[in-house]
């Protein structure tokens, strides 16, 4: 039903666009001028104050009638980096970029699935679910427009984020995420008069570090110590060392259980130290980056998608992820949203692909998602 042509120019048009994170306007622009000849409503919320980017989060309504349901559908507008000035390369069956850059179909292959939705249904008179196209900012930089979105200007109590790598993958369930602070603060010295006075936050971060199980610490339970900086000068025992990690888990309490485990660990290395200098320490400062997402399989939506999905001779099954997407912030605010595949492969990096065979494919499924009759 959807116009295959059409939604692949407006995906190539899109990717042209510059797009990273914070930078969003120019693709704003586009997708208003774009729907503007169907005169739907569309508002701008007040997020940019809160996610610094240029523009806040894009909502369009495409309503069809009161008496029907609405549902949210929702990508986001940023790429990564390295984002700017990309060429898509049209192969028989992908589209790459010339590889000096992402291709950005992480996410203007749900952008172009929204609209090309949004413009059938704005052509042709097929009685359809009410749209709430909620098209979000700064999705890479910690899921930030999702998280300061005005959930006010939405309705819907189902949803669909299209921000994931095949059709067939319906992302239902995901973990909470953590991202937690390890500050050590040793005593500065001077590294070839007195080193003695010294205690080298470094070293003792080492210590700390070897203390903590990173990987896969159960089936659904992830932690990575992702970043460490410290030290000031190569001719000084180092004073301030900062541990930055993350951990992930399906299970709220296995997290709890975890930070407390490490929490205790810390307190018996910082007592052994203070005992040297009291001037020691050692904290740790702790922020929710998303909640998990466990949607029941009997939800209507993933019910809508699953029959979509059969109806167009493919199969679309629920599955659990380790990531975060907007969707988890939709969740949060009381949207049983899910993620669906759009064809996009190796996302983050240059050789990033947009498999078209997928991507016609997420887009039938989404619009007979939508229709009603
Ligand atoms: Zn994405």
């Amino acid at each position: 039903m959807i116009n295959k042509k059409r939604m692949l120019k407006t995906f190539l048009e899109l990717v042209q666009i510059d797009s990273e994170s914070r930078k969003e306007k120019k693709v704003a622009d586009y997708i208003i001028k774009k729907i503007a000849k169907y005169k739907l409503p569309y508002k701008f919320d007040k997020s940019k104050k809160k996610t610094g980017s240029e523009i806040g989060n894009l909502i369009i309504y495409k309503k069809f009638s009161s008496k029907n349901k609405t549902i949210v559908l929702s990508s986001h507008m940023d790429t990564v980096v390295p984002g700017l000035g990309i060429k898509p390369i049209i192969k028989k069956n992908h589209i790459q970029s010339d590889e000096n850059t992402i291709l950005g179909a992480d996410d203007k292959s749900g952008l172009a699935i929204i609209l090309e939705i949004i413009e059938t249904f704005a052509e042709k008179k097929i009685p359809h679910l009410n749209i709430e196209a909620a098209i979000t900012t700064c999705e890479e930089i910690g899921l930030l427009g999702a998280k300061f979105l005005d959930y006010k200007l939405l309705k819907s109590k189902s949803g669909i984020v299209l921000d994931s790598t095949s059709p067939d993958r319906l992302v239902v369930k995901g973990p909470s995420s953590d991202y937690f602070t390890i500050t050590v603060t040793g005593i500065e010295a001077h590294s070839g008069i007195n080193p003695e006075k010294g205690i080298s936050s470094i070293k003792v971060s080492a210590e700390i570090i070897n203390k903590i199980k990173t990987g896969k610490i159960f089936k659904d339970t992830t932690l990575n110590i992702g970043k460490i900086k410290g030290g000031s000068a190569i001719n000084i025992v180092p004073g301030k060392t900062e541990i930055q990690c993350e951990i992930r888990s399906h299970r709220e309490k296995i997290i709890n259980n975890i930070l407390n485990k490490i929490k205790t660990d810390l307190m018996k290395i910082e007592k052994k130290y203070k005992k040297i200098n009291k001037g020691f320490m050692i904290t740790m400062k702790k922020e929710r980056i998303y909640d998990s997402i466990d949607i029941p399989k009997n939800e209507m939506i993933i019910q809508r998608i699953i029959a979509a999905a059969k109806k167009n001779n493919f199969k679309t099954l629920p599955v659990e992820t380790g990531g975060g997407a907007d969707a988890n912030f939709f969740v949060k605010n009381g949207i049983n949203t899910v993620n669906l595949g759009t064809g996009m492969r190796e996302f983050h990096t240059k050789k990033e692909k947009l498999i078209l065979k997928e991507f016609y494919k997420a887009a039938e499924i989404v619009f007979d998602t939508l229709v009603d009759i």
